[in-house]
């Protein structure tokens, strides 16, 4: 048993609290499960969740499971606990989340390890075919900082995803996750090397890959869809994020959904891939991108005192009650064929220009008055299972949790 404090250095909570992860993950279960109440007719029933740990995926699968019954399967790569150490936050949300599926009569699965890897997705076909027969949704939500490829020398070349500009440096100021405070940052621009890089661990050849191997194996329904999640931002952002190199991973994204479509799917309403454009929220990938803490501080504030806010788990609601399921009923907006923009509110004009304004005010002076920067920092800690009221954080906990701690 030991007490957990946060340990944050830099944009990363190194330790993590269970009972505060477990918590993060019943409250968005909580949210879900009202969609339970609307009975499509067309839902997912055996859902394969890349990334389903954290974040959009992790939302994605509780939206599955809770709110449609279905089975789910999650991939994911998060460090289990030690006696002296906690578990990663995804590895205790994975933890609670089985737990709470298994005692709700839903069947979920989980694997740890690198999704890039052979030998992963061998094992989750493996799962796949014990459990499910076939998937007919496959949700692809990775951020991963590095991926392990094969080279025509069939050589095993590790690649790099940087956060960079591309063309000229880009100088800002974003807020520092451990003090709250403003902190300026430089960065230079990408090298074609890095630019690459970045495409071949963010863009979308292993969500191809993926879909190959199991349309391959025949593990796909044959109404099988997939989506996975992209961030376009607007102007604010624009030299960091859409014009930097995690943008041009996006838009290597959209190819490949458009060769899932072509080459793998049947492209009919039922059964296709789609690119779902997502609103920037506190996750520990978006904490890592200089400038988006600021950003979504500000941007926080000014879509709560709209009314318009939405979170993790709201925004992954409405993908599937207006834009995949049910199919004849689909109100989210689309800009391409293939592509839902859930960014829609967070990209409207008014509140951006809002958000421009303040953006160009914004200093160490009046950060607390003009932004959301309390409530980032909040919804930050309790990525880790940290501020939640309820919980007393000076109580040693065990960091293996398990079902007598109840
Ligand atoms: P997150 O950091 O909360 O979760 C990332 C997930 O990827 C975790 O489950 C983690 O375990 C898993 N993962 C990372 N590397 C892995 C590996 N090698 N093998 C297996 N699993 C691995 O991330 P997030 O912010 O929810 O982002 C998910 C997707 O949503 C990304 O494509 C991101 O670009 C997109 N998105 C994020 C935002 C945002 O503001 N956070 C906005 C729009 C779109």
């Amino acid at each position: 048993m030991i007490q957990i404090q946060p340990k944050v250095r830099g944009f990363l909570c190194t330790t993590a609290h269970p009972h505060g992860c477990q918590k993060n993950v019943e409250q968005q279960i909580q949210q879900a499960l009202t969609l339970a109440e609307n009975k499509h007719e067309s839902r997912p029933k055996n859902v394969l969740i890349i990334g389903g740990s954290a974040g959009y995926g992790l939302a994605s699968r509780v939206v599955c499971s809770a709110g449609y019954g279905a089975s789910t399967l999650s991939v994911s790569f998060e460090k289990p606990p030690k006696a002296n150490k906690t578990a990663s936050a995804g590895w205790y949300n994975d933890y609670y989340f089985q737990r709470w599926a298994r005692s709700s009569g839903r069947s979920a699965h989980s694997i740890s390890g690198d999704a890039f890897s052979t030998e992963i997705k061998q094992e989750t076909l493996e799962s796949i075919k014990a459990s499910m027969g076939k998937v007919d949704l496959v949700i692809y939500s990775l951020a991963a900082p590095r991926r392990s490829k094969l080279n025509t020398e069939q050589e095993l070349v590790t690649h790099q995803s940087v956060i960079k500009p591309i063309n000229t440096a880009v100088q800002g100021q974003s807020i520092d996750t451990a003090s709250g405070a403003l902190k300026p940052f430089t960065l230079e621009a990408a090298s074609q090397q890095e630019i690459d890089d970045t495409v071949t661990v963010m863009g979308g050849e292993d969500w191809f890959e993926w879909m190959k191997f199991l349309s391959d194996a025949n593990a796909l329904s044959a109404h099988c869809k997939t989506v996975a999640f992209s961030y376009l931002g607007g102007d604010l952002t624009r030299s960091i994020y859409g014009g930097g190199t995690l943008g041009m991973a996006k838009e290597d994204l959209e190819y490949y959904c458009q060769r899932i479509n072509d080459e793998l799917l049947n492209d009919n309403n039922s059964s296709r891939a789609n690119v779902a454009v997502l609103k920037a929220i506190v996750t520990q990938s978006s904490a890592a991108i200089p400038s988006l803490p600021l950003y979504i501080s500000l941007l926080y504030r000014v879509m709560k005192a709209r009314g318009n806010h939405e979170g993790c788990i709201e925004q992954i609601i409405r993908l599937f009650d207006t834009g995949l399921y049910p199919e004849h009923l689909q109100t989210c907006k689309r800009d391409r064929p293939y592509r839902f923009r859930l960014d829609d509110r967070e990209l409207n004009p008014a509140i951006q220009h809002e958000v421009s304004e303040l953006w160009q005010q914004v200093s160490e002076e009046n950060l607390s008055a003009i932004s959301d920067v309390d409530g980032y920092q909040t919804d930050f800690l309790k990525l880790f299972g940290f501020e939640w009221p309820s919980i007393d954080y000076s109580l040693p906990v065990p960091t293996l949790p398990s079902f007598a701690d109840d």
